[in-house]
Formats: structure tokens, sequence, C-alpha cells
């Protein structure tokens, strides 16, 4: 494809490729595919759904989490005697959540050159069509896999005021949006978009208790993949609880757990339990 000489190096293209329907792929898209000289896939019998349907007969080399070191420097040799080479991965943008990152920095410590072919991106389609606020944005990928880390996560945002973006399992969807209401509370404003551009595609936005019981509701809706977002709003001023409660917090905090420790206090000064818990969780991420 490269059409200067034969010393020059080649061009490394990070092409996007569709989330779920296969003609959402862009014409320099398929351009790129068609004429560098090598694809490198995440999954190359994955990948080949793609291709055929888009007669694609390029040669490919699979490029994934396991091989990706090695597997990254033979690429670049290729790069550097002239070939160009395309990164795709399993769906939408590689590189977001999806392997690539040692292939491009060693293409920039090399001087290679780059070149997006820009596309879908599942994070990218929730937040265009869910009303959510998306300035700021923070994607954080996956969702922590275990349950103490997941509300670790999710408390150390209860400082910003920002709309957080995960991808999420059909494992652990119910799993994780408990964990939202017991941080953020649930009346917390989420969006969740489910098998995006596929046939069972859903979009929802609302409370995050109405987002569980909408996947409570039936099993279906538990199926597929997930991008969930979430937005939090820093707390004003007015939202401190004042330094008595606050006091009284510090005292029983090493000998109650922290949800009777709300109450307690909330109780006792007459305050909203909820407010004092986010208080409380506040306190342990500072
Ligand atoms: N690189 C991809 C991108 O740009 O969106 C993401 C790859 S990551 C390994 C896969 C995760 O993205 C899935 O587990 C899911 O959370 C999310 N995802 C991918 N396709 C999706 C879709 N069609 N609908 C909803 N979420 C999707």
């Amino acid at each position: 494809m490269n059409q200067s000489s034969a010393t020059a190096s080649g061009t490394l293209y990070v092409v996007a490729t569709p989330i779920g329907n296969l003609n959402d792929i862009t014409l320099r898209a398929l351009e790129v595919l068609n004429q560098c000289d090598l694809v490198a896939c995440e999954d190359t019998r994955h990948s080949m759904r793609l291709f055929q349907a888009h007669g694609i007969t390029t040669k490919t080399v699979a490029l994934h989490q396991h091989n990706e070191a090695k597997q990254s420097h033979k690429l670049i040799e290729r790069l550097i005697n002239g070939d160009d080479v395309a990164l795709v991965s399993d769906a939408g943008t590689p590189l977001i959540s999806d392997p690539g990152f040692p292939l491009l920095g060693l293409a920039h410590e090399n001087n290679i050159k780059v070149v997006p072919i820009p596309g879908p991106s599942a994070l990218i389609a929730l937040l265009s069509v869910a009303a959510i606020n998306t300035q700021p944005f923070v994607f954080h990928g996956f969702v922590p896999p275990k349950s103490k880390q997941r509300v670790a996560e999710f408390v150390s945002w209860l400082e910003t005021t920002a709309t957080h973006v995960y991808y999420e399992s059909s494992h652990r969807i119910v799993a994780s949006i408990e964990a939202l209401i017991e941080v953020f509370g649930e009346t917390a404003e989420v969006a969740m978009g489910r098998e995006l551009t596929k046939t069972f595609e859903q979009i929802f936005t609302g409370t995050a208790i109405e987002l569980l019981q909408l996947v409570e509701s039936n099993n279906n809706h538990q199926k597929g993949e997930f991008v969930l977002a979430v937005l939090n709003k820093k707390p004003a001023v007015s939202d401190e609880i004042g330094s008595q409660p606050a006091a009284l917090i510090a005292q029983l905090m090493p000998l109650l757990p922290p949800k009777t420790v709300a109450k307690v206090v909330a109780d006792h000064y007459g305050l909203n339990k909820k407010q004092v818990y986010n208080f409380i969780l506040r306190q342990a991420t500072t």
C-alpha cells in the first residue's frame, strides 16, 4: 500500500470496527483494511465475520493480551520494513479496554507513522443517546469484579462532579447497579446501554433504583453487553453535616459498621441518614 521508497517505514492504522451491527464501519476503514499488507486482530476468527461481510481478504495475525508483548515487536519489524499494518479489536475502538498499548508505544518510539481510523465505541454510543451530562465524563473501563473493590471504586468518585462511565458484563450487572445504589443513592441519575446497535438494544436513562427494577424485572434484561454511566455531583458545602455530628461519627466509626453509625447519628441529630452515610463514605476516601 505504501507508495514511497522501499526503505520508508509503513503506516500503522488503528481502525475502529462495529460494536454489533456489521454495517457500522466507515468507508475509510474498509479501504484501509482492504489495502494494508496485514491486519493485526484481537481474535482473527472473530474479525473474519466482519471481513467476510465486506469482502476483505487481507492477511491477518493475532494480537491479544497474551501475546502482545512479543507480537508487537514482530509487527514493528514489518512496519520498519515498509509494510502497512492495521490494528483492529473484536469490537469498537482498539485500546479502549482492548489490546494495543504496547504496539502503539513501540510505534511512537520507532517514529512509525500512526493514523487513527475513527468509528464506533460503546461508551460514546451510549453517551450520544442517554441525555446524561457529558461534560465532564470520565471513562473507567470495566467495573472491578470483586464487591469490595467495586464499592471502593465508586466511593473514590464521591468528591467529583462528573459522569462516570463503565463497561460491565452480564454476570455482574445486577451487583454493579446495587453497588451504584449503595454509594450514590437510589435517586442517582444513571444511564445504561445494553446490546447497543444489536437486535435487542436497550437504552435507559433514569434513577439508579429504576434501573435496578428494570434489570431485575426480566432475566433477558441481564443478558449481553453493557455500558453504565452514573452522574455524581460533588456535595455542596450545605451538604456538610456540621462539627458535632462529625465528631460523633469519628467516635463511633471504630466501634460500629458505617450504616449503623449513619443511622445512630442521623437519629440523634435529626439528619437525613443517606446524607450522613455519604459523609462517612467521603471521609473514608480523603
Ligand atoms: N473497544 C470497545 C469499544 O470501543 O467500545 C470495548 C471493548 S471491551 C473489551 C468490551 C465491553 O464493551 C463489553 O463487555 C461491554 O461492556 C462494552 N460493549 C461492547 N460492545 C457493546 C455493545 N454493543 N453494547 C453495550 N456495551 C458494549
